[in-house]
């Protein structure tokens, strides 16, 4: 059998090309970075339960009449989705103060935010990934007037969606990064979500104890990465269904080092 063709390497996935035109598989590495790339590491089984999650929720946003680039996982670390011509804007949306808005407004990280903020940066590693506005969004053409409308309404809709599924299993979402794509067909195209939605690009705090379940506990040395990520892939019900009783007893064990993890910080 011939090796795929592999068509990009980034960050946390890798890129191959699909069994059909139009197709593509995103591979999801355990590789995690932080601040542009400058701190690197590795979470063990991120990739397994990122692959898992962004399954998830995007089938859960596809039957909500989201469109996503989303077709089916194939197995443990791979997914089958739609090719797209990625928008070159990363799309945070915020709804308590964490982060980078912190440190450029003065805010208090977990001040919960007048009302939810959409904000667009640059993809561009060698930039830093700058904050831009829709005027220089449309000078420069990044994208259409009429794709950051969409772009902007699909944003706050899978916010509410989103603050909904995670509030029901006592988890805050106070802001996360989403990418969107062009899905081309002859000379029309039109914007469908792209990338993933994994503790890697949200903010995830348990309601009651305000305990970080995402990639800040890798970016701020708090450990217990691996325990937090399985966390949240237990508490949306994906870990029990596969799993024998050595994988539940084992989860009991993770969840019992991440309250460890976290009580000694
Ligand atoms: N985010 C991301 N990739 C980036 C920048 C941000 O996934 O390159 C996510 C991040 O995980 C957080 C949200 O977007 O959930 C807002 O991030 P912020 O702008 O505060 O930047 P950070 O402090 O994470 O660098």
């Amino acid at each position: 059998m011939s090796r795929r063709r592999q068509i990009y390497e980034g960050k946390a996935k890798i890129l191959y090309e699909g069994p059909e035109p139009g197709t593509i598989i995103q591979y999801f590495k355990d590789d995690a970075t932080a601040f542009n790339a400058q701190k690197k590491g590795t979470i063990n089984g991120k990739g397994v339960i990122n692959n898992r999650i962004s399954e998830y929720v995007f089938t859960r946003l596809n039957h909500i009449g989201v469109p996503t680039h989303f077709i089916r996982r194939l197995n443990m670390r791979e997914q089958l989705v739609r090719q797209v011509e990625i928008v070159p804007i990363e799309v945070v949306v915020r709804n308590v103060a964490a982060g980078s808005i912190c440190q450029r407004l003065g805010l208090t990280e977990g001040e919960p935010l007048p009302h939810t903020l959409i904000e667009y940066c640059l993809k561009d590693d060698a930039l830093g990934d700058p904050k831009i506005s829709e005027e220089e969004i449309a000078c420069f053409n990044w994208a259409g007037s009429e794709e950051m409308a969409d772009i902007s309404s699909m944003a706050i809709r899978i916010n509410d969606f989103l603050c909904g599924m995670f509030a029901a299993i006592d988890i805050r979402l106070i802001d996360f990064k989403l990418e969107f794509g062009r899905l081309w067909d002859g000379d029309y195209s039109r914007i469908i979500l792209a990338d993933e939605i994994s503790p890697d690009g949200c903010r995830l705090w348990d309601m009651t104890t305000g305990e970080k379940l995402d990639k800040d506990r890798f970016r701020r040395d708090l450990g217990g990465e691996e325990e937090a990520y399985r966390e949240v892939a237990r508490r949306l019900g994906l870990l029990t269904e596969d799993s024998g009783p050595g994988e539940v007893l084992d989860m009991a064990h993770h969840r019992g080092r991440l309250r460890g993890a976290i009580k000694k910080k």
